[in-house]
Formats: C-alpha cells, sequence, structure tokens
C-alpha cells in the first residue's frame, strides 16, 4: 500500500551532517559554533521556574520579535521567528509555492532547498554556478514563484554582495528568499534592501554565529505584508519558551556576540593561510567554514584519514564539488589538531603522532 503522496514517496530526504553519540571527536562537520553561547543564556534558564513551562509560550513571540526589530532598525511587523531558519523556509515554501510552481535555487548550494520544495509538490528550477560559484544570468531572468538564494552560501561560502541580491529583486517578480544563515562572519548583508522591495525576505538563524543550534530559534525579515502572510501558515506555538528566551539573553549580550564572531573569523584567516600552504586551494569565504580544493585529488583519502583520528569534516559527493572539503572553523586548540593531522596524512605518515615526530627528528 503507498500510503504516502506521490512526491512523498520519491523524496531522498535531506541528510544532516553526522552527529556522533560518543565523545571524543573534533567535530568540524556542521557549522556549529566551537564555543558555547553567553553565559546569560545559562543563568536565564538557570532561573526558570515550572510555571513557565505549563503554559503555552505567546503565539507571536513579540518580545523576541521586538528585541530582534529594534537591533536592527526595524519594526516588530517585520520580523518573524521561529523553530530554527529551516522552519522558517519551510514557511515561506508553504505560503508562495502551489503544487507543480516553480522554485528557483543555485547549486550547489544548502541541499535542503530542494527537499523542502519537494515536499511542497514544486517544480525544482536549479542553476549551475560557474567556476567560481558566481551565479548564471539565467537565474536573474528566470520566473519562478520564489528564488532561494543562500548568502554567504553553503557549502561554497561565497557572500553574494548587497548589488548582486538587488540586481535579483529587480529582475525578479516572485519572492526573493535570501538565506544569512552565515551573514555575521561575513562583511555585509543584503537586510537594507528589505526597505527597498515589497518581495524580499531575509532569513537569520542564532545557530550559527550565537552558538545555539541545540535551541532551534530562526528569525526573518520582510515587508509587513509578507510576515503577516506567513504569520497565517506557521504553527501557532512554533517557538517555545525557551528558546525565545535564550534568543533573548544572548542578544542583550552583544559585546560577548562580537568578540565570538571576530575570534572565528580570525580563526578563519590563519587556517585559510595554513591550508594554502599545505597546497590546497581556498575559496574565499564569508562563513564559518571553508571550501578546500584538493588539486591531487585525495579529498575522499583525506575525509576518510580524518575519521579516523575522529576529526570530522565535511566530504561531498557531488560532481561540482569533485575533491572538495568543507571545513567548519573550530577553536585554536582544535585547528591546531587538524593541521598536524593534515600533515601527517599528506607525507604518508603512520597514523600515531609519535612515529610522525620521531622521522622528522631523524
Ligand atoms: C545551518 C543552516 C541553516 C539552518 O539553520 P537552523 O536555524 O539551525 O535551522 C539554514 N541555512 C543554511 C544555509 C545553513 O547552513
Amino acid at each position: 500500500m503507498d500510503w504516502a503522496r506521490e512526491n512523498i514517496r520519491k523524496l531522498e530526504p535531506y541528510v544532516p551532517g553526522f552527529q556522533p553519540k560518543e565523545d571524543g571527536f573534533i567535530k568540524l562537520n556542521t557549522n556549529e559554533n566551537p564555543y558555547p553561547p553567553s553565559p546569560r543564556v545559562k543563568q536565564m534558564l538557570g532561573r526558570i521556574k515550572g510555571d513557565l513551562l505549563r503554559l503555552y509560550p505567546d503565539p507571536h513571540s513579540d518580545r523576541l520579535r521586538q528585541k530582534i526589530a529594534e537591533i536592527y532598525g526595524f519594526r516588530r511587523d517585520n520580523v518573524i521567528v521561529g523553530n530554527g531558519s529551516d522552519e522558517i523556509l519551510s514557511i515561506a515554501l508553504r505560503c508562495f509555492v502551489g503544487e507543480g510552481e516553480r522554485i528557483a535555487f543555485p547549486h550547489p548550494s544548502y541541499s535542503l532547498f530542494s527537499v523542502l520544495g519537494q515536499i511542497q509538490g514544486g517544480e525544482m528550477a536549479s542553476y549551475e554556478l560557474d567556476d567560481d560559484f558566481r551565479l548564471p544570468p539565467a537565474f536573474f531572468s528566470a520566473g519562478a514563484r520564489i528564488k532561494l538564494l543562500a548568502s554567504p552560501n553553503s557549502p561554497t561560502g561565497t557572500l553574494y554582495p548587497m548589488e548582486v541580491i538587488d540586481r535579483l529583486a529587480e529582475e525578479s517578480e516572485g519572492i526573493v528568499l535570501v538565506d544569512e544563515a552565515y551573514v555575521d562572519f561575513a562583511e555585509e548583508s543584503c537586510l537594507p534592501l528589505v526597505r527597498k522591495y515589497p518581495h524580499l525576505i531575509v532569513v537569520r538563524t542564532f545557530s550559527k554565529s550565537f552558538g545555539l543550534a541545540g535551541a532551534r530559534i530562526g528569525y526573518a525579515f520582510a515587508p509587513e505584508e509578507i510576515i503577516q502572510i506567513m504569520m497565517k501558515v506557521k504553527d501557532s506555538y512554533n517557538l517555545n519558551r525557551l528558546g525565545a528566551l535564550a534568543a533573548e539573553a544572548a542578544l542583550e549580550d552583544w559585546d560577548y556576540f562580537r568578540a565570538n564572531v571576530d575570534k572565528i573569523k580570525g580563526e578563519r584567516k590563519f587556517l585559510e593561510k595554513e591550508l594554502q600552504s599545505l597546497g590546497f586551494y581556498v575559496y574565499p569565504s564569508g562563513a564559518n567554514f571553508l571550501l578546500v580544493r584538493d588539486p591531487e585529488g585525495r579529498a575522499r583519502e583525506i575525509y576518510e584519514k580524518l575519521l579516523g583520528r575522529k576529526i570530522l569534516i565535511r566530504y561531498f559527493d557531488d560532481v561540482r564539488l569533485k575533491d572538495c572539503l568543507r571545513i567548519s572553523i573550530g577553536t585554536h586548540e582544535q585547528i591546531k589538531q587538524l593541521l598536524r593531522a593534515l600533515r601527517e596524512i599528506l607525507n604518508g605518515c603512520s597514523p600515531s603522532g609519535t612515529a610522525g615526530e620521531r622521522k622528522n627528528e631523524a
């Protein structure tokens, strides 16, 4: 018996990055923040009384939306929050795409775009990025109910400057959704364009730059009319009380947030230089990860050997990302361990560090 709808039957589900059950891994595979969220988050959660969880949360999460709006110079009516930015993407597709209607996005990009689109029963239109991961002209002129673009893009790290998004919005009749999950690690955001275009949505998250991936809090900015449509479709209580409180506490510690982001950007620079000196090609990144290509085609082997040493990075089985590895920016200590392991692997040394060192001494 085929219980599932036809598009669900055919669906290849999204595969989240590996989350090991045991300890002892250096986890550089899912772009989590290597540092904990602001200590204020823990303090806030420690003060929680039982009644708080007995009652339903505010269905509109007004206090958090207000806080986000004030920080970024918008009105509360321009902000929606949700159970991670993934939920916000899902809400947008449910709002704006009907069965058989077109959803356009570049490739390679965030693979959840296509999965959510297929669940919705839309027609997927994917546009190949060029060798420098620039958008093809056809993406600008494409007709679609919605265009989805991650900037900085994942897994490439490419930031699409404001002028590119401006042109995209200018040339698109349907909704343009820019997923800025990594934008806090970049030098530029297209957020000001939300004031210019009636059909632009900018989606963000607390998962990466605020170190709150486990709390599942996403948010988006858009013109009021768009937000009203999305509020109609979202689950009544789509953000739980603990998530909302954690996000509010994190926003109150802006200095911690800035320092954390700056530290990661500094480590990104360090790792980039070191990887280049090992002979890798490092793509420009505005995110908390680097995409690197091994000109000698050993990416898969390197990935597997690192895995054997409990260092997790990402290898993509995708023709467009041939010989590429994606490495999340960890702490300085984690990056040093990664580089040590990489040097040994590239030298073809034995996996035991001591043997490698002895060889160097000889
Ligand atoms: C990590 C990521 C997200 C997911 O964010 P959540 O808020 O944790 O759901 C969204 N978009 C992109 C491009 C990401 O890499």
